[in-house]
């Protein structure tokens, strides 16, 4: 199974044009910058594994990602959450749903300190070293397409979480890497980069406002809908909502003729069920 080389399509969004790296596509079950992140330990031999062990939030798309890995390779799987949400719990639905189909065991404590050798222990949304194997080759995919294009003054950009993508995409791609922090503010996204490498990080984007990671913000919504009427593509709700604003004033205040955009679709959708039945909780009217 090929669960590398996305297509690369060029869309306009608000009389926007730019390319978009449809990892969305990669495969129907396990895509986006997860199946980048971990297809290390996919295309490993997982040989004396017997589990893998996670941790996080309860609708991450990390958690459910490992759990399709788990599948394929064999092996149970684990997952520690501080809290499930008593709605989700009563109405599986997204990412927390298909990781329980998929076989999941889901622990509503701490993570333990010390696994047996025969566990495979992955850090809260794969913030690894090992990730950058499966990231390099998006960066080739990136390269070659730009040199088989002739597509020049390429700048590249994509929201991020741990920061983990965006920095090894700048690791190993000879054009600028642009970013904004959706999870905590810049401060915290440059210790993220600073955990896994100490020099060339990506750029960050200041915020023109603050936003909580997770809250249903009516105009992240709406910038989806919008995206999905201009584009015909589904974005993420947590991330790309985000990532497209502030990319879309990157490329209007940028205003060079002569650049090339690159967005990096990260894939998250079946993570918008459950946002998606969260907003129609909050706002009855949409
Ligand atoms: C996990 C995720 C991110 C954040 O990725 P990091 O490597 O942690 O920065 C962004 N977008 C989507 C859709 C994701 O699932």
């Amino acid at each position: 199974m090929n669960y590398t080389n996305s297509p690369i399509e060029k869309i306009t969004f608000n009389n926007n044009s730019f390319y978009i790296k449809r990892d969305d596509l990669l495969h129907k079950d396990f895509s986006g910058n997860k199946a980048r992140k971990f297809y290390y330990f996919l295309q490993k031999d997982l040989i004396g594994i017997k589990k893998i062990v996670s941790h996080g939030s309860a609708q991450s798309n990390a958690m459910y990602s490992l759990s399709v890995l788990a599948k394929i390779k064999g092996t149970s799987f684990d997952y520690y959450v501080d809290h499930i949400a008593s709605f989700l719990k009563d109405n599986p639905t997204g990412n927390y749903k298909y990781a329980l189909e998929n076989g999941m065991n889901i622990y509503e404590k701490e993570v333990p300190n010390n696994f047996e050798d025969d566990v495979l222990f992955i850090k809260e949304g794969g913030a690894l070293n090992e990730a950058q194997f499966g990231l390099k080759i998006l960066a080739d995919e990136i390269k070659i397409w730009a040199e088989e294009n002739s597509i020049k003054n390429l700048k590249v950009f994509l929201p991020s979480g741990t920061g983990t993508t965006a920095l090894y995409l700048q690791k190993y791609l000879p054009y600028e890497v642009i970013t904004c922090a959706c999870v905590g503010n810049e401060e915290y996204l440059k210790k993220q980069f600073f955990q896994l490498e100490n020099s060339n990080h990506p750029k960050i984007l200041a915020k023109t406002k603050k936003y909580h990671f997770g809250k249903l913000y009516k105009e992240f919504y709406e910038i989806h809908l919008r995206l999905l009427e201009q584009t015909n593509i589904k974005f993420d709700l947590l991330y790309d909502s985000l990532g497209i604003k502030l990319f879309e004033e990157y490329i209007r205040n940028d205003n060079k003729t002569s650049n090339n955009y690159l967005y990096i679709h990260q894939g998250g959708i079946i993570g918008n069920e459950s946002m998606l039945q969260r907003y129609k909780n909050k706002y009855k009217e949409l």
